[in-house]
This record gives structure tokens, C-alpha cells and sequence, in this order.
């Protein structure tokens, strides 16, 4: 299939080209890339507006390609999925991201790291063995570890998703279910698996006004949720706007541009260093 696309691209769409070239290389460059230490991890935190503290942070792969300078995720991540590539880069991932949370703990934070896990992951018949080492020799305490697994990724094969959370919940590992509210999976369902935190998608967050749909949407999640007892986390909130119109709704947890981009750990320490000077 692969080729019949890059035949017909040929003839037609030079820019398809040029992009399936760029797909094809940055697929074999995936392979590579760990070793040449070319991830970086960065860190978005989630912001408690009602305590006015830090809650956590959503770890956010980065990747510096040699030749294409900063590769997007929302580019890599999809092939590196496709490829299977996503099972390695994903345990190197949750090491890293608990060595960093192993140090932040270390310096007296008390915050959660919350770790993107991928349908390819779950799969893997020894995915929470591997998970269970790597905790171990990381030293973290798992109950500042949460796995964000899209509402997709649930309803794909609910007994296998449902085991996977459960076993992952037994080690004290919480459970977000990240784009929330995208998917056509109601609450009632979605609290048949054993979840802890929703997060509902910036999609929702972008067009909200006070009159909008959007806003009756988040309303309904967030006053589902509290009777459901879960945490809700609002991502992609940019403006003051959007700040104000969630704190009228009472959402506590929020995550985006409003307060901070992902940043590397060492700005993320900065930030932190001058905070406890004020
Ligand atoms: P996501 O999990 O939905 O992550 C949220 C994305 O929204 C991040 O994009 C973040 O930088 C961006 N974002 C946060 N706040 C705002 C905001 O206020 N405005 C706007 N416009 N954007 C905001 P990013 O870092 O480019 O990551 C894109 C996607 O790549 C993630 O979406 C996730 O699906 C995937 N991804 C990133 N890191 C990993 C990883 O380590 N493993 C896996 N499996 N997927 C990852
Ligand atoms: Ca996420
Ligand atoms: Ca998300
Ligand atoms: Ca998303």
C-alpha cells in the first residue's frame, strides 16, 4: 500500500511527495532516535485554581531531529504508532518520566506526572510487567503517576482495556482518560472502566463563549463527573476568558497556554526556584 501511494503521488502531487518522503524518512528515523538521544521530555503543568497551587505536570514528547530540526508529535507519534515503533519510545518515556518525577520528590514537590500511553502499548502481552520494573528501579511513588489513555483507545477493545487499567490501578497507578468527550462514549459508560480523571479536550475549550455549545458541553461533563466522583482536568485554555467561565462552573484542575506552555524540566525547576522566592 505504501508504494501504490508513493507511485501515485509521483505523477500527481509533487507536495504529496515531498511529504510521504518526509513520512518515509522520519519512520526509519524513529528506529534511531532513542539511541542517539534525541527525545526530550518536556512538562505542561496542571494548575489547582481553587487551592492556587500546582497539581502536576502532563509529560510531552519532544523530538530533535537531526536534519528536520524539532519534529511535532502530532507528526511522529501517529508513525511511530503505525510502525510499532511507539512500544520502545513509550517505555523510554515512562523511565524517564519517572526519573524526573524521582527527582522532583526528591526536592520536596508534591505533584503528579501524567504519562501518554498508546493503543500499541496496552497491547503488549508483557506491557504492565515492563511498566512494574521500570517503577521499581525508578523509585517514584506511584501514586504521582497517572497514564492518560484517550476515550478511543477504551472503547477499542473494552475487556483488554479494562483488564490492562485494572492491573495498572492495583500498583497504584491513577487513570485519565485524555480527549474526552471527542468520542461518541457516554459517562455512564466511560465509569465502567476504572478511571480517576477525565480531561476534556481543547476542542471544547476553543469556541467557548458564554453562549456557546461548547459551554453547555463542559458544564454537563463537569456536573456528571462530580456525581461520578471524578477529577476533571480542562486542557487547551489559552485566555482569561476561558479561565473565568470554567471557575464560574467550579472546575478546579486546568492545563494550558493561560499559564504555561510545556516546557523542559530545567525551565519548569526556574520557574519553581522563583516561585518559592516571592
Ligand atoms: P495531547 O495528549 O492531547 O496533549 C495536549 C497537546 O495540546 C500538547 O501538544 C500540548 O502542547 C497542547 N496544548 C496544551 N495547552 C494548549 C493550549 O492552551 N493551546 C493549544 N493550542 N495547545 C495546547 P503536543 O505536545 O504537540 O502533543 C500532541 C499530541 O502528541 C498529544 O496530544 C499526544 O496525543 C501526543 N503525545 C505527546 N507526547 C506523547 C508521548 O509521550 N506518548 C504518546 N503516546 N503520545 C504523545
Ligand atoms: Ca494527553
Ligand atoms: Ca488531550
Ligand atoms: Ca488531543
Amino acid at each position: 500500500a505504501q508504494l501504490d501511494e508513493e507511485v501515485k503521488v509521483h505523477y500527481y502531487h509533487p507536495d504529496q511527495r515531498e511529504q510521504s518522503k518526509r513520512q518515509l524518512q522520519i519512520k526509519n528515523d524513529l528506529y534511531y532516535a532513542a539511541d542517539y538521544e534525541e527525545f526530550e521530555l518536556f512538562y505542561q503543568p496542571i494548575i489547582d485554581v481553587r487551592e492556587k497551587k500546582l497539581y502536576g505536570f502532563e509529560a510531552l514528547i519532544r523530538w530533535n531531529h537531526q536534519t528536520y530540526g524539532y519534529v511535532n508529535p502530532t507528526e511522529f507519534i501517529p508513525i511511530a504508532e503505525q510502525s510499532g515503533r511507539i512500544v520502545q519510545i513509550g517505555y523510554w518515556v515512562v523511565e524517564n518520566a519517572c526519573r524526573q518525577l524521582k527527582t522532583w520528590e526528591e526536592n520536596g514537590l508534591d505533584a503528579i506526572v501524567s504519562i501518554n500511553i498508546s493503543y500499541r502499548q496496552i497491547i503488549e502481552e508483557d506491557f504492565v510487567e515492563r511498566i512494574k520494573t521500570i517503577l521499581k528501579k525508578s523509585e517514584c511513588q506511584y501514586e504521582h503517576l497517572v497514564f492518560e489513555i484517550t476515550e478511543n483507545i477504551l472503547m477499542k477493545d473494552i475487556a483488554l482495556s479494562n483488564r490492562v487499567l485494572n492491573e495498572l490501578k492495583a500498583i497504584g497507578i491513577r487513570i485519565s482518560v485524555d480527549d474526552f468527550g471527542i468520542g461518541y462514549s457516554s459517562l455512564s459508560y466511560i465509569k465502567k472502566f476504572p478511571i480517576d480523571i477525565l480531561k476534556i479536550d481543547r476542542a471544547f475549550v476553543r469556541n467557548m463563549d458564554e453562549e456557546s455549545n461548547d459551554l453547555a458541553i463542559v458544564r454537563a461533563i463537569v456536573e456528571m463527573s462530580r456525581s461520578l466522583d471524578l477529577c476533571v482536568v480542562v486542557e487547551g485554555v489559552e485566555t482569561e476568558n476561558q479561565l473565568n467561565l470554567l471557575k464560574q462552573l467550579r472546575c478546579r484542575l486546568i492545563q494550558g497556554y493561560y499559564f504555561s506552555k510545556p516546557l523542559p524540566p530545567q525551565e519548569i525547576d526556574a520557574q519553581i526556584k522563583q516561585m518559592n522566592q516571592q
